[in-house]
């Protein structure tokens, strides 16, 4: 798993296609013509020569036409893809979101969307990331007195904290915390902790205790990466942005006797919109292009390593070594080392550094979690 890709009941990996609707700009221009078409899970492609090939993935959405009778929304592509993830996370799974495409492609549109404020309620194209983060607290907040998973639970809460940051040219930039100043504030360092696998030392993570909390982090967030851009050239579409979140639950249970058990539930939840997946143009391979081309291309190549890695071992092949750290997106959302041994320290740890609910300034101690 990287950390844990989890969809589907029957598998670990779930990969859907989004069609976007051609923007004003295409349709202005008469050379651009659709050569795509959805067909149930089957992509079409007919190229100029008249040959057509067909992919086949676990969905396919049509967001071209809103009359079409299988127009993909915000709410189908993240009730189809999301929601099973929201299901395990509340079950104690780790789970990871990856939008890959072209710039311009929609990977944005479909991850954070629009229209994110507004009250305490979800706007019709808020994308994935709001979306997520709103049913996360309905759920919470459902939560109460109640059987989670296999525990009967006499009391059940939960704490969520987040974290918000972009990975440029490999260097890891806070959009939660510090300066304001675009390009450039300073780089974050990984470090690996026995424990708890690779963090962020110094990210910011903030307790939040309502959606409406959480839309404030994400306007704080959204125009950091926005600032960065416009000073350094459309920047995010040649970076990767992480969204976390972590999900703690705590169950008490009381048995015969009158004995309070404790658990803790704790799960990790990783939304990225990855940098643009195009090739360099020849034009742009000195400098400071050339820079970023590399980097991206080292990630997004790695990445693409790394889960071909995780998909061999599990398919129970020979084990392949799994790239990891040959870029800092992987590196990072690795999984944390074998837990079991170290359980209870694991908890203890959780424990000491929760944050204050409701205290959402940003925290001056060093946030570490695994
Ligand atoms: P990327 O993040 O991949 O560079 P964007 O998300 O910025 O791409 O999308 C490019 C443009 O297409 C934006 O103007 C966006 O609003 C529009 N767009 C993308 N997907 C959709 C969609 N499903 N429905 C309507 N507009 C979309």
């Amino acid at each position: 798993d990287l950390p844990v890709l989890l969809g589907e009941e029957t598998s670990n990996l779930t990969v859907g296609v989004r069609v976007r609707p051609l923007i004003m700009r295409e349709q202005n221009d008469t050379a651009v013509v659709t050569v795509v078409s959805v067909d149930g899970c089957e992509i079409k492609v007919i190229c100029e020569s008249g040959i057509s090939y067909r992919f086949t993935y676990d969905h396919c959405f049509w967001s071209c036409d809103p009359h079409h009778p299988r127009y993909a929304s915000q709410d189908v592509v993240f009730t189809t893809m999301v929601q099973p993830l929201i299901d395990k996370a509340f079950l104690g799974y780790n789970a990871c979101l990856f939008a890959y495409g072209q710039t311009g492609s929609g990977k944005s549109y479909s991850m954070m969307g629009m229209d994110i404020e507004i009250g305490n309620t979800i706007g019709k194209e808020a994308g994935i990331i709001p979306r997520f983060c709103y049913e996360l607290f309905e759920r919470v907040a459902s939560l109460g007195d109640s059987n989670v998973g296999a525990t009967k639970c006499t009391s059940n809460t939960a704490n969520v904290e987040i974290s918000y940051f972009e990975i440029y040219n490999e260097k890891i930039h806070d959009l939660l915390g510090g300066s304001s100043d675009g390009g450039k504030r300073t780089p974050l360092k990984v470090r690996e902790h026995p424990v708890f696998g690779p963090y962020v030392v110094d990210l910011s993570v903030h307790g939040v205790t309502s959606y409406e909390d959480l839309q404030g982090w994400l306007t704080v967030g959204n125009s950091q990466r926005a600032t960065a851009a416009t000073g350094m050239n459309e920047k995010s579409s040649r970076s990767h942005s992480i969204f976390s979140i972590i999900l703690a639950q705590t169950q008490e249970e009381t048995v015969e006797g009158g004995e309070c058990h404790k658990h803790c539930l704790c799960s990790k939840i990783n939304l990225v919109d990855l940098a643009g997946s195009e090739r360099l143009s020849h034009s742009c391979t000195t400098g400071d292009r050339l820079r970023e081309g590399v980097s991206i291309n080292r990630s997004l190549l790695t990445l693409g390593k790394v889960i071909a890695a995780l998909a061999d071992n599990g398919n129970g092949k020979k084990k392949s070594f799994v790239p990891y750290r040959d870029s800092v997106l992987t590196w990072l959302l690795r999984r944390k080392p074998s837990t079991g041994k170290y359980f209870l320290k694991e908890i203890q740890w959780l424990f000491e550094q929760a944050l204050v609910p409701g205290q959402n300034n940003i925290t001056s101690q060093p946030a570490i979690y695994p």
